[in-house]
């Protein structure tokens, strides 16, 4: 729940992504979700190969499911970064989605990926404002959002 009477309006700070005491296993949801994402043209094979060890390590403090990821490996090489990257920058890039959720408002699903690793599946369901607490869009109704 985020706290509603804990700020004054406009002095919300922004949201954090906080550690967890230890890594833990993707959710099924969440493996479903990065299934998806790492299945996108603007894939690569490292990337799918990092999600058979990606674990979570860092939670969004703001109520959305955003997740912080690690992974073994393997890197994925520069060149394709580049690639997949609209302003040419090596070190990051995102594959994006879009899907509903349970209440079928819309929700935005995006994979980060920095210096060759996932880093985040962010997960927002406030893309038109209300909470951005949501439970995880269903795999069928995400379609791949390459604007
Ligand atoms: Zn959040």
């Amino acid at each position: 729940m985020l706290p509603l009477d804990a700020e004054a309006p406009g002095s919300t700070p922004p949201p954090q992504m906080i550690e967890l005491a230890k890594p833990r296993a993707l959710t099924p949801g969440e493996r479903e979700i990065l299934e998806f994402l790492t299945a996108s043209p603007l894939s690569c094979d490292p990337l799918r190969e990092q999600l058979s060890s990606a674990s979570v390590i860092t939670q969004c403090d703001c109520g959305c499911p955003s997740v912080g990821l690690t992974t073994d490996g393997p890197i994925v090489p520069d060149a394709l970064v580049v690639e997949r990257e609209p302003v040419g920058r090596d070190d990051y890039f995102a594959i994006k989605a879009v899907g509903r959720n349970r209440e079928w408002r819309m929700v935005d699903v995006i994979l980060h990926v920095g210096s060759g690793e996932v880093s985040e599946l962010e997960i927002w369901a406030a893309v038109y404002g209300g909470s951005p607490e949501t439970d995880l869009p269903p795999v069928a109704t995400l379609r791949y959002d390459d604007s």
